[in-house]
């Protein structure tokens, strides 16, 4: 076989001396075609993270949505806390935890005006479940 390889090479050498224009055509397709896929790869990787991107933002955008939806109570309960605060009806306290300015949290959204009040630390710690819920009432 090794001899039939040697002669495959040596006619393709000859034949391509013999056919230049061919052979010229033949690289630009095979570089055409080269480019076409380089293209295609860089297409779809842009496609992939631009879409994830894309996704990104308007899930956010879905989940703010939702959220205001899914907790129309919370908002109500935050509107009537500032409305009885302008009116005098209710009065801002220092954190229940450490006494820096707080501000209104909701135990239970169904009674907006029963609110416990924490400072901005104090109120996200509790929120993300840390440690205070059992003291909170
Ligand atoms: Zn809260
Ligand atoms: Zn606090």
């Amino acid at each position: 076989m090794p001899r039939n390889r040697e002669h495959g090479r040596e006619y393709l050498r000859q034949w391509r001396a013999r056919n230049p224009r061919r052979v010229a055509e033949y690289n630009k397709r095979l570089n055409a075609s080269r480019l076409n896929d380089e293209y295609r790869a860089a297409r779809r990787e842009w496609d992939r993270t631009t879409r994830k991107r894309e996704t990104a933002r308007t899930r956010d955008r879905r989940h703010a949505r939702k959220y205001r939806q899914k907790y129309p109570e919370k908002e109500r309960a935050k509107r009537q806390v500032r409305t009885a605060i302008s009116r005098g009806d209710l009065k801002r306290q220092p954190c229940v935890f450490c006494g820096k300015p707080g501000h209104a949290h909701h135990p239970d959204y169904s009674k907006p005006l029963e609110v416990v009040w924490l400072c901005r630390q104090h109120h996200a710690d509790l929120h993300n479940g840390r440690a205070l819920k059992a003291k909170v009432k």
